[in-house]
């Protein structure tokens, strides 16, 4: 989960609706901008894509947690963290 791209989708969420309201009300005056509620509603639906997409992102820091205890050294994967450990310091997890 990425957090911040949680936020900033929810923000594009409550942007675009804002938008797709203020402007879709006063279109309703007879001054029609139709583009722009559209564009609202449409900023609206990429902010819930992004928020969808940011709660269920493998966050990158996900990475960090196959970190060695011993040196720090960072690794992709638990694979090759154990492979760094058996080698590097001898002990077997
Ligand atoms: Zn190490």
């Amino acid at each position: 989960m990425k957090t911040q791209t949680v936020i900033f989708g929810v923000i594009l969420v409550v942007v675009g609706v804002v938008v797709a309201v203020v402007f879709g009300a006063t279109s309703v005056t007879g001054r029609t901008h139709q583009i722009i509620p559209a564009g609202g509603i449409g900023v609206a639906i990429l902010g819930g894509i992004l928020s969808i997409l940011g709660a269920t992102a493998k966050a990158e820091s996900q990475t960090e947690q196959f970190k060695c205890q011993v040196c720090g050294a960072v690794f992709g994967s638990d694979i090759a963290l154990k492979s760094h450990t058996k080698d590097k310091h001898g002990s077997k997890p």
